[in-house]
């Protein structure tokens, strides 16, 4: 009994140009129960209840015009791979029209030639003329403003915000204010920059769908359900490849081995992050503002298969879970089909090869970075700060920059090490450092985030300088 798909796909050639019939997405019960005036509430919603996904899904367009920000990065290989499949099997009509990367000009040459793309923006600004004599005919961005440049320029319905650490904030905003759907790969947005950009994607009915593989998860289980029935989330965590290590070797572990991730394969950044936990540390702050819960019902548990990529209990004591092969092309996918589902060319489950599902709580001692996320959420600010809002007000505690610095200082912390700078412990004893020498400020607009931003990169830098 399987209704008619809105994603059947049209028996017309790939490249062709759009179906006649415009693409409206058949509502279902849950993607009404999201809209807080819907004629057709869910049982469990109330009038005057909100839901978690405030905004009800936008119809979008037949055809898609996506931008990825980050396509040399992982999730930026993996989007493009399921834009091409998507379109290849007809079941979107998606076109790829610009794509952003950082340094690596030889793949984005070679991204932009597979995909016929009409804009390309490089970060290093030395690597302009490469791309301009590599790509006639395409528009060239290149500098720190080029990723906003190119989303200013390309008439984008999509944007994958996949730039890792918050170098991708700015742009991020600039598709949030063209009205652009965002796929959010990128968790800094929101842990620096959460007091703004969740409400200018309110004030622009700009749905941001998470694609971290737990935030997916709860977005999924979360589609229907009103905000007050949640009890509380859990993100899953794999613990990394340090989950069994003690405190002490894990004080002087090598990059290789920090590298060394059991179940994902991500770059250096999100590895590093994963192997001290910070990671997770940055997805409670992340799930804090896109499921707009305070810290006490946000919790973490050590699940090393990465099979279950997160849940969310009920205050009936019910749990809903999502469930899959630890690939990442699953919650993209997802982020560019919500609220519909298409045909996947991510690695299926193979519950054959499965033999147990393991859980264990957080290890707070060994793992501090955990800990430390808490306190972000729960920080206001020491100066300048007006009215400290109500405690169980989620959106109202965290106008702070903690989540600016706490960020900053990882970002400039995991460098170090990636340098060989500074000892593996030494990371996360820098954020918490950086968290109680830098005055915080009221998160009230990008500048002051930015400010904050980079007087923890300073703080972070001149710790390392003098230690080194
Ligand atoms: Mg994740």
């Amino acid at each position: 009994m399987t209704p008619p798909s809105p994603h059947t796909p049209p028996h017309t050639p790939p490249h062709i140009p759009p179906p006649t019939q415009p693409h409206i997405h058949t509502p279902t019960p849950a993607s009404l129960s999201q809209s807080g005036n819907s004629s057709a509430p869910s049982a469990n919603t109330r009038p005057g209840d909100k839901s978690v996904a405030s905004q009800s899904p936008r119809v979008m367009p037949d055809a898609r015009r996506l931008v990825v920000l980050g396509s040399t990065g992982s999730i930026g290989v993996n989007t493009l791979a399921v834009a091409k499949h998507l379109r290849d099997a007809e079941l979107m009509d998606v076109t790829v029209v610009g794509i952003a990367g950082g340094r690596r000009a030889d793949l984005l040459i070679e991204q932009a030639r597979a995909y016929e793309v009409e804009a390309v923006a490089i970060a290093d600004a030395t690597q302009r003329d490469t791309l301009r004599e590599a790509l006639p005919g395409v528009t060239v961005f290149a500098g720190e403003q080029a990723a906003e440049q190119l989303v200013e320029h390309c008439d984008a319905t999509d944007v994958m915000a996949a730039v890792v650490g918050s170098a991708g904030l700015p742009a991020t905003m600039t598709a949030i204010r063209k009205g652009c759907r965002i796929g959010l790969a990128n968790k800094e947005t929101l842990v620096a920059a959460g007091a703004i950009v969740k409400p200018l994607a309110r004030q622009h009915g700009v749905d941001i769908i998470p694609v971290d593989s737990e935030h997916s998860a709860i977005f999924q289980c979360l589609i229907g359900q009103a905000k007050r029935v949640i009890k509380r989330i859990v993100l899953t965590a794999s613990g990394g490849p340090f989950r069994t290590k003690s405190k002490s070797d894990m004080a002087e572990a090598t990059v290789e081995q920090a590298l060394n991730h059991p179940t994902w394969k991500m770059g250096p950044k999100i590895t590093i992050d994963s192997a001290t936990m910070m990671n997770k540390a940055l997805e409670v702050i992340e799930a804090h503002w896109l499921f707009d819960l305070p810290g006490e019902q946000i919790e973490v548990i050590v699940h090393p298969q990465s099979v279950i990529h997160s849940f969310v209990e009920f205050t009936d004591h019910s749990i809903l879970a999502q469930l899959g092969a630890p690939d990442m092309k699953t919650p993209i996918q997802y982020a560019l089909t919500y609220p519909d589902r298409s045909s996947g060319c991510s690695e299926a489950m193979d519950w054959s090869t499965l033999t147990g599902l393991a859980f264990e709580p957080p290890d707070f001692e060994r793992f501090p970075s955990i800990k430390l996320a808490y306190d972000v959420i729960g920080a206001v600010a020491t100066t300048g700060s007006g009215d400290k809002g109500s405690p169980n007000q989620a959106s109202e505690v965290s106008h702070s920059t903690a989540g600016a610095v706490f960020n900053a200082a990882n970002e400039a912390a995991v460098a170090a090490f990636l340098e060989q700078r500074i000892r593996f412990g030494r990371i996360v004893e820098l954020v918490a450092d950086a968290l109680s020498a830098i005055d915080l400020k009221p998160a009230t607009d990008l500048e002051t985030i930015l400010g904050a931003d980079q007087q923890a990169r300073a703080y972070v830098r001149q710790q390392v300088g003098a230690s080194s």
